[in-house]
């Protein structure tokens, strides 16, 4: 399965503290080494795009929880 090849590895990144993030995207390969892969875009770029995605995420989620202490 292609897809679940790029974003497992988009997935194990989002698992690491966000300071590591950028660091481990610069890793993955620009160009997908996997033939099958569907994405039609470099495995970075889909890997950076969901990361980003994330980001917001898990930044908005520490917002509310500081707030919510506050
Ligand atoms: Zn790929």
């Amino acid at each position: 399965m292609s897809v679940s090849r790029c974003m497992g590895r988009a997935l194990k990144i989002a698992e690491a503290p966000r300071a590591t993030w950028a660091d481990a995207i610069a890793a993955v390969p620009e160009a997908c080494p996997h033939a099958d892969c569907t994405g039609g875009q470099g495995c970075r770029a889909r890997v950076a795009d969901y990361l980003r995605i994330q980001w917001r995420m898990v930044a908005a989620r520490e917002q509310r929880r500081e707030r919510a202490a506050a």
